[in-house]
């Protein structure tokens, strides 16, 4: 028998290594790319949210929230058209 039980288990034992290792490796890799989703998306909705509130303006009139750009109010049902 050139297979002994200690090469055996040794055989066993680096399989086992490799495969916690790759698992290890895959489930990082997994919640790297979850952060980095998060992240990512988090960002748009904070830039989303910044570039509503700096374009974002009540109508003085209509109390409408237009943009700020289109003074006084771009609806075009607003009293003050
Ligand atoms: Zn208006």
């Amino acid at each position: 028998m050139g297979l002994s039980f200690g090469k055996l288990f040794l055989l066993i034992l680096v399989l086992a290594v490799v495969w916690f290792g790759w698992r290890y490796f895959r489930v990082r890799e997994k919640e790297a790319e979850i952060a980095a989703e998060r992240m990512r998306q988090g960002g748009v909705v904070k830039a989303a949210l910044r570039e509503e509130a700096e374009t974002m303006a009540p109508c003085r009139v209509c109390r409408t929230y237009v943009s700020a750009n289109s003074a006084p109010c771009a609806r075009a049902d607003c009293p003050q058209r």
